[in-house]
């Protein structure tokens, strides 16, 4: 085994793969790369790519570049380009040397598929799409030659140039690789490599009129930047076949050490959809607020809810690498950002639901300065202040009339409760209002509970949070559930009938003051409440978004 593979690492089949590569000597060092096509905001799934590519690079001390496989001129997006680079550096990786573009590369393309037709290995093919279709044949059937494949060299080279001249219009014409339309894959049945599109292109402008099909293109790319172990996900198990008939019928590549395709499992997750396709429908049918949604799987929606770089690829590493296609539970996510969010997050209080309690015993026009711990576990990071006074805000649900139950450890009418980090309250009455909600509880306190127990042995096992009225600052908490009702949406026809209409309901309460700066794109935990990030798109108000519920066995410590 090569020295330089990290031993805390599991070992998966890539890892496997790589090292024998190295240890035979077919590689010095590796080279991987992470390929997004410009079409759509990066998703969940892409992080899973993301860490494999760049994390294997880093271990290996090799390198990983990112690529944009900008080579359909219709769907991309220069803005897409830009949120892209951003959600790869935000995740925590640098690709090395310059970003590439597959659209740098048009030159090249073209002068191999020159190379192919001198090959007599492509053809220029004027069927049309249905009797294309008729050809190909089925899995069960062989397809047939295409009458095309029989035009001469020089004529094929002609061919190509008026179609790269724009003499042909979309459609009218195809660039083939002359395979075998025999073959028990269909990718080899003559696959097209070149088409006619007229669209403008995000790089390169009106310059070019035939754009290469993304299995011309890729290997090429892979093999001019010298990558050394392209990974890819399985539905592209068959396409490594025509990856490695290119690079083999190719002088500059045919090589021991030229790039080799693997295929790993891509991550779907249950409730959300992931296809950028899908993203793309719910953000322009205006489903959901943009494609950094807080609801959406995407790293600027996750990122916006709260969720923080080291947690997704933590979660990365928790679900692991293999071949095995498989559903993941949102669960795994949301557990890797809670033992996050558990170590990190400064602590705070927020009512979200809040009804008023007036304490009966505690002087007008006084406000006491308590000082709470920012992390109860991590002395280091410091106290805040809070505040006590005759009036302050706790949650609708921590008060009931009558407790319903043994276990109901919070406010009711003469049972007392600890308010967090200061003292023992007892209700002692309540007002409604006319639909008999509650509004007001009025309760008294006991001065001799700040810090400790009652004296005379009560035992008070409840605590509940709150925020001191006068300085509690006004929030907005958008919580949210699943976006699907569904486990796998994706697979019906009608996907965005299938959304949860409660997956974002918002409620107004306070905070503590404390929070009046709280950072942009940051979690916090509200005690008892769960984890929530002030929103990164509302600076001049507090919008928190709601990151993940605490842990379920949360004792109300
Ligand atoms: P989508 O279906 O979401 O449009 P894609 O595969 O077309 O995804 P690309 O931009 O071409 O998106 O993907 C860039 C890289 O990310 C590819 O190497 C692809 O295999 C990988 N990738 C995309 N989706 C996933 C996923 N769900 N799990 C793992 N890897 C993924
Ligand atoms: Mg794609």
């Amino acid at each position: 085994m090569s020295d330089n593979i990290p031993p805390e690492k599991p070992i998966n089949f890539i890892r496997h793969q790589l090292n024998d590569d190295l240890d035979s000597g077919l590689y010095k060092s590796i080279q991987t790369r992470f390929p997004p096509e410009p079409n759509g905001y990066l998703h969940i799934g892409h992080a899973k790519s993301i860490c494999l590519n760049f994390g294997l690079a880093q271990d290996y001390h090799g390198k990983c570049n990112l690529r944009f496989d900008d080579t359909n001129p219709a769907k991309e997006d220069a803005e897409f380009v830009e949120s892209i680079k951003n959600d790869v550096e935000w995740l925590g990786f640098k690709w090395d040397g310059e970003i590439q573009y597959s659209s740098n590369y048009f030159p090249k393309f073209y002068q191999y598929a020159i190379e192919l037709i001198n090959k007599n290995l492509a053809y220029v093919c004027f069927l049309d799409a249905e009797q294309t279709r008729e050809y190909r044949g089925t899995l069960k059937q062989a397809g047939k030659d295409s009458p095309y494949r029989q035009t001469s060299i020089e004529e094929n080279l002609d061919l190509l140039a008026k179609m790269k001249e724009g003499k042909f219009s979309e459609g009218e014409c195809v660039l083939r690789g002359k395979i075998d339309m025999a073959s028990p894959f269909m990718c080899m049945r003559d696959p097209t490599l070149y088409r006619i599109r007229f669209d403008k292109h995000h790089q390169t402008g009106n310059e070019w009129r035939i754009y290469p099909m993304y299995d011309f293109a890729h290997c090429i790319s892979d093999a001019v930047e010298g990558v050394t172990h392209s990974l890819c996900t399985l539905e592209f198990q068959n396409n490594r076949y025509l990856y490695d008939w290119i690079l083999e019928h190719l002088n500059d590549f045919n090589k021991p050490n030229r790039p080799h395709q693997y295929e790993f499992s891509r991550l779907n997750l249950e409730y959300t959809v992931m296809s950028k396709r899908k993203l793309q429908q719910l953000v322009e049918d205006g489903l959901v607020s943009g494609w950094n949604d807080p609801r959406l799987p995407t790293l600027s929606g996750l990122r916006r809810r709260g969720y923080t770089a080291a947690s997704i690829r933590d979660f990365v590493e928790r679900i692991g690498i293999s071949k095995v296609d498989s559903m993941t539970d949102m669960k795994i996510l949301e557990d890797a950002v809670r033992d996050d969010l558990n170590t990190i997050a400064p602590r705070t209080m927020g009512v979200i639901d809040p009804i008023r309690v007036i304490i009966e015993n505690y002087p007008e026009n006084q406000v006491e300065t308590l000082q709470a711990p920012i992390h109860p576990q991590n002395e280091a990071m410091g106290k805040r202040d809070i505040f006590f006074s005759r009036e302050l805000y706790i949650d609708r649900a921590d008060f009931a009339e009558i407790a319903p139950n043994k276990k109901f450890k919070r406010l009711a009418i003469d049972k007392e409760v600890r308010l967090r980090n200061a003292y023992v309250i007892n209700a002692t009455s309540f007002d409604t209002d006319f639909d008999g909600n509650i509004t007001t509880v009025y309760a008294t306190y006991d001065p001799d509970t700040l810090g400790k127990n009652p004296t005379d042995g009560r035992k008070v096992k409840g605590v509940i949070h709150f925020v001191e009225a006068s300085k509690a600052l006004r929030a907005e908490f958008r919580l949210y559930e699943r976006l699907f009702t569904l486990e796998n949406p994706g697979k019906n026809d009608h996907f965005e009938q299938l959304l949860n209409p409660n997956s974002l309901i918002v409620t107004y309460g306070f905070v503590e003051p404390s929070m009046k700066d709280a950072t942009l794109e940051m979690a916090y935990q509200f005690e008892r409440e769960g984890y929530f990030c002030r929103d990164n798109q509302a600076s001049d108000s507090l919008v928190f978004n709601k990151t993940v519920s605490l842990r379920d066995t949360w004792n109300g410590q």
